[in-house]
Parts: C-alpha cells; sequence; structure tokens
C-alpha cells in the first residue's frame, strides 16, 4: 500500500503543477485516506496534510493521534495541546498564491487559514483529487467487488425473511446485521421502506409495521476495506398488484436497458437518459424524481453522478451506482439499484441479485 499512496501523491503532484496549485491541504473527507492511508478524526483538533507542488508532504495531527498513523510517503507533524496548529502550517509553508483545501474541511479552520495567508487564493481540491479518484484501480475494484457480493447475499437472505409483522426498524436492524455477518467491516445505513413510505427515496425507516399487499423498498450497504457497498431491491408481501407488477417491471427494464448501455465513451448523462426514456415511455415519467446514479468508492456518493447535464465521458475504472426508482406519493415506491464498473470494453455489474419482485410473507 505504501507505494500505492507514493504513486497517488505524486500524480496527485502532476495534477497542481499542471493546475497552477501550489499546496494542497486536506483533513476530513475521502482525498486523505486515498492518498496515505490514514482518515482524519472529526473533532475540534486540526489534522492537515501539507503537500506543496514540489517536495516532501507533512501530516501535522494532533499528539494523541500520532500513534494512530501508519508509516507512509509523508512526515509526520504532530502538535501539541498547547501549541496552535494552523500557525505550524504557516511555518511549513511561505505565502503561496494558490492552495487547495479538502472539501470536507471544517470552516472554523479554513477561516483560520483564510486569516493566516491574506493574499492566498484558496479552491477546491476535488480539482486535483477527482481526476485521480474516478478511475478505480484493480485493488479498489476488488474490494468495491467483494461488497457487491456480499450485498448480493444479504438480499438472497432476504428474500426468505418474514416481512410481515414487522416494523420497518425490525426489519432495517436485520439488515444491517446481514450486512455485517456477509462480510462487510462496517454496515453503513439501512433504508426500508414500506407500503407509502416507499415512495421517500431516502425514507428513515421507523414504528410501521409491515403489512401484505405492501410494496417495501430497501436500500443499504456497508465498506469493505473502506470500500462502499450500495444495493437496493424492493419486495411484495404476498402477490403484488398488477399495478405493483407493472412499475416494477418498467424500473426493471430501465435498470437493465441503462446498465447495459454502460461502456467507455459514452458520456455520464446518456446512462441516466436510457433510464429515463424507459420510464417515461411507460407513463412515470414524473415519478422518477432522482438521477440515474452516483459514482462509489471511499465514499458512497463521489463522482461521477449520472445526471442530465454531465456530459462527463466514461472511462475504464469508473465505478457507479445505475438506481432508477418510480415513486408514486402517498401509494408506493420501486427501486432497484446495482453498482457497475466500466471495463476496457463494457460494464460489469458489481451487483448479481435477483432483479425481479421478490414475493415474501
Ligand atoms: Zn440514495
Ligand atoms: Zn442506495
Ligand atoms: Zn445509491
Amino acid at each position: 500500500m505504501a507505494n500505492t499512496h507514493l504513486d497517488r501523491i505524486v500524480r496527485a503532484q502532476a495534477e497542481m503543477v499542471a493546475r497552477d496549485i501550489d499546496v494542497l491541504l486536506l483533513s476530513l473527507g475521502a482525498d486523505l485516506p486515498y492518498l496515505t492511508g490514514y482518515e482524519a478524526t472529526p473533532m475540534e483538533r486540526l489534522t492537515m496534510l501539507v503537500l506543496p507542488a514540489r517536495g516532501e508532504a507533512t501530516l501535522v495531527i494532533p499528539e494523541l493521534e500520532a500513534p494512530r498513523v501508519e508509516e507512509g510517503p509523508f512526515r509526520l507533524e504532530p502538535w501539541k495541546e498547547i501549541q496552535d496548529p494552523v500557525a505550524l502550517i504557516a511555518g511549513l509553508i511561505p505565502q503561496v498564491e494558490t492552495a487547495a483545501v479538502g472539501d470536507q474541511t471544517w470552516s472554523i479552520f479554513l477561516l483560520r487559514l483564510i486569516e493566516q495567508f491574506p493574499t492566498t487564493n484558496f479552491v477546491s481540491a476535488t480539482s486535483v483529487t477527482r481526476p485521480l479518484r474516478i478511475r478505480k484501480d484493480a485493488e479498489e475494484v476488488a474490494a468495491l467487488r467483494e461488497a457487491g457480493a456480499a450485498t448480493d447475499r444479504v438480499v438472497a437472505r432476504l428474500a426468505d425473511e418474514r416481512f410481515s409483522g414487522k416494523t420497518e426498524r425490525q426489519l432495517s436492524q436485520r439488515v444491517s446485521q446481514m450486512t455485517i455477518e456477509e462480510g462487510h467491516d462496517l454496515s453503513s445505513f439501512w433504508i426500508v421502506a414500506s407500503g407509502p413510505n416507499g415512495a421517500s427515496p431516502h425514507h428513515e425507516p421507523g414504528d410501521r409495521v409491515m403489512e401484505r399487499g405492501d410494496l417495501v423498498v430497501v436500500d443499504f450497504g456497508g465498506k469493505v476495506r473502506r470500500y462502499g457497498s450500495d444495493c437496493t431491491r424492493t419486495f411484495s408481501i404476498g402477490p403484488p398488484s398488477t399495478e405493483q407488477a407493472e412499475v416494477h417491471e418498467a424500473v426493471r427494464q430501465a435498470q437493465q436497458a441503462a446498465t447495459a448501455s454502460v461502456k467507455p465513451g459514452v458520456s455520464a448523462e446518456s446512462v441516466d437518459q436510457v433510464a429515463r426514456r424507459i420510464i417515461t415511455e411507460s407513463g412515470y415519467g414524473e415519478y422518477f424524481i432522482h438521477r440515474t446514479g452516483h459514482g462509489i468508492g471511499l465514499e458512497t456518493h463521489e463522482h461521477p453522478y449520472l445526471v442530465t447535464g454531465n456530459t462527463e465521458v466514461l472511462e475504464p475504472g469508473m465505478c457507479f451506482s445505475v438506481e432508477p426508482g418510480i415513486y408514486l406519493p402517498g401509494r408506493f415506491g420501486v427501486r432497484l439499484e446495482d453498482i457497475v464498473t466500466v471495463t476496457e470494453t463494457g460494464v460489469e455489474p458489481l451487483n448479481r441479485a435477483d432483479h425481479s419482485l421478490m414475493v415474501v410473507s
């Protein structure tokens, strides 16, 4: 891994030179573990990687956190409780023209940096890290593949689970537990949206008791070696109505066609359009109220986004969700979601769980 991190730092520095950025400052968020293997603790004490366009990287870190850092291609600069870390950073770099700051850096730290560097132009670090992180290497895809296979096993177990009589919260706890049992290091989210609640894409599982006649949207994921999974299937408690089956079939076809359209050279928005056209032709266009997908990696939502207006061209190694849905307010919702990766010639789905409307008791 040390070589991987060194290689990424070298590539980040090349991006910085190309973009006239003098220094990269990374605190919370996924850019830091991507480049160093270390993830900053979200707290009032500042952790910050200081990476100049040329020269050595320094990780400024609270002294008490330093033992958690594994050796890497950077120098460690622990600061004591009585020291000012921003002054320490100022000592490491001269007044620079342009500094790129990690997107999730707390504003309290950025405000102090702005004060310390009054003539510096601050820009988003995403301009530097996005071109690197958007194409996953073999090791990253392997982790995503493993995470996807683990969610598939959870779906297979859910198909044998009893839904009726349970509350959404009870089922979501089962989903979270199975997410770990099937091989994730941690469980990240566990949406269970039943009946009319299914019309809210990010519904918070609550006390509603599920019953025969409900469709239930289950959307969940976890992390394997820091890389995420994100899978959605829709279940029917007892046989579905004609309309429920019809809506599910429209989503299934949209999901399948959009996935099949993924290959190097097509635009991110074109995949969204494939899904949207099918759902619109089925008469439910106005009820497909979100983009078709989002990139996934160290973060569950990252670039590229499959949304109208994103003309970014797909390249091998990009990994993202394909997740069309139809949401009928006050009635029910259907969503199907797989993670896929772009290969040299086409697409590899990282989820292969049953796409049909699974009937449960
Ligand atoms: Zn979502
Ligand atoms: Zn999801
Ligand atoms: Zn998703």
